[in-house]
């Protein structure tokens, strides 16, 4: 059987090897998922609540596990570890909800009365990527649980650890066999096989826009629902009558979180030409003291990068780059890289362009309101940003014009299970959180019944 072996990245020692799932493996476990589907849907939506509790609860009681499971697989730092695993949580807890509340309506219509019902599709298949290997998962797995679907989650090759540990606690939980199950393996065999398999029917893809759009393709086949959450070059459009201290203290933490290697990075800062130079003067001192330390310090701000392939990546965008300054990062074994701040004259540039996945934010002033409106929106991408202006009617237009999924006032907002997430053009399709996310698990049928 193929093995991955996983490797910390703030050490580059190997911490365990993992067993890729064949093809048959992958059929076997979607039959099986399917074998569970019935007996899933048809708990009663009380004691559906009651098991995804359960799970939220046996999470809570591993989150420490779970958190220290993450540093050294993905390198993420303690606090962010420790978040993530209680974002699992608390995704659960919040759907757990949804079961007793899949309302269908009444329509009036004439001779007869008219209902509509959500039902389960059957089987789910999650494909998350190494980022933000537990968020993503819980952001798919939960409500599609709660709606009454049975979930095959494959998790990246690179970060697989918590995945697998989360499907044990599920077990533990109480949910039945295959209702749950974590299939560590390729993307080219058991990613594509979700894609290709006739028993399951929607894929929620995390991952790259260039991967999602070979789902998206590979998906029409059989008409299949899917979900894509993809890339993005989020804006930080900060305005001359803004609190720039403030704009500049958070500004670090909205592109460098995660090591930059996340999808919602405000990786453009777009500041207005009058206050340029002084929002660069307040930056610097704000990077310069990120601590970038092993992540399993709990003081640390950023670690290491996932791999030296995506170190790598990130150097070669950096070496083309107008380097205006940079923060700390160890020196020694990992995959660092330390934040660093770009000067941007051109649009046209790639560093302003592309996705870097890394520590690196490109700055680049601009003129008035309707200038840094067409700049943030001069992208394939359309995944968030940021508004920093003291005047509220401003916050609102500018809110209003930049073409992104989830924008964010006067802060750098993080992903809210609350609220709706997903991006516009080429960031994704659907949405995913929020109260409607059940929803997105189930199809609507209408019912007539003559009087
Ligand atoms: P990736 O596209 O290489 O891989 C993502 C997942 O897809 C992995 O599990 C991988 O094994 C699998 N995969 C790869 N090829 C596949 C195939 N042919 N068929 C099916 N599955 C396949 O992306 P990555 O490098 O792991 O993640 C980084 C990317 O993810 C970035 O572009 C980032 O912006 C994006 N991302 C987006 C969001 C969002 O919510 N919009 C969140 C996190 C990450």
């Amino acid at each position: 059987m193929a093995v991955f072996t996983v490797v910390n990245p703030a050490t580059e020692r190997p911490v365990t090897d993992v067993s890729l799932a064949s093809v048959e493996d992958t059929d076997r476990l979607v039959e099986r998922a399917h074998a569970a589907f019935p007996a899933w849907r048809d708990v009663t939506p009380g004691d559906r609540a009651t098991l995804l509790r359960r799970f939220a609860a046996v999470v809570d009681a591993h989150v420490e596990e779970l958190a220290e499971l993450e540093v050294r697989n993905a390198g993420h730092t303690w606090g962010n570890a420790t978040w993530e695993a209680g974002n699992v949580r608390d995704c659960l807890n919040y759907y757990s909800a949804a079961p007793e509340r899949m309302f269908g309506r009444q329509i009036p219509v004439p001779g007869g009365l008219d209902v509509t019902f959500h039902e389960p599709l059957g089987v789910v298949g999650i494909i998350v990527p190494w980022n933000f290997p537990m968020p993503i998962m819980a952001w798919g797995m939960a409500p599609a649980l709660a709606a009454g679907n049975t979930v095959v989650l494959k998790p990246a090759e690179l970060t697989p650890l918590t995945a697998i540990r989360i499907g044990e606690l599920a077990l533990e939980a109480g949910l039945p066999e295959g209702v749950f199950t974590v299939i560590p393996g390729k993307g080219s065999v058991v990613g594509e096989r979700f894609v290709t398999h006739p028993l399951v029917r929607k894929v929620c893809f995390t991952g790259s826009t260039e991967v999602g759009k070979r789902i998206m393709a590979g998906c029409a086949d059989q008409v299949k629902r899917c979900t894509l959450e993809l890339g993005g070059k989020s804006a930080n459009v900060i305005f001359a009558d803004a609190d720039l201290a403030a704009a500049a203290a958070a500004a670090p933490y909205a592109v460098f979180d995660n090591a930059g290697q996340d999808c919602c990075a405000r990786s453009r800062i777009l500041v207005e030409r009058t206050a340029y130079d002084e929002f660069l003067d307040l930056l610097e001192p704000a990077v310069r003291a990120m601590a970038v330390l092993d992540p399993a310090d709990r003081r640390s701000e950023m670690g290491p990068l996932i791999s030296a392939h995506q170190r790598s990546s990130v150097r070669a965008y950096v070496e083309d780059a107008d380097v205006a300054f940079t923060g700390p990062a160890p020196a020694g074994p990992g995959f660092w890289v330390p934040p660093t701040v770009v000067l941007s004259d051109s649009p046209d540039e790639r560093i302003w362009r592309e996705e870097v996945f890394g520590p690196v934010v490109a700055v680049m002033p601009f003129d008035d309101e309707a200038d840094a409106v067409a700049r943030a929106n001069d992208t394939d991408y359309g995944l968030a940003g940021s508004i920093f202006t003291a005047d509220v009617g401003r916050a609102l237009r500018v809110a209003r014009g930049v073409q992104a999924g989830n924008l964010s006032v006067n802060s750098n907002s993080a992903v809210r299970y609350w609220t709706p997430f997903g991006g516009y053009k080429q960031s994704g399709l659907g949405r995913e959180l929020g109260p409607d996310a059940p929803h997105a698990f189930t199809e609507e049928k209408n019912v007539f019944i003559a009087h």
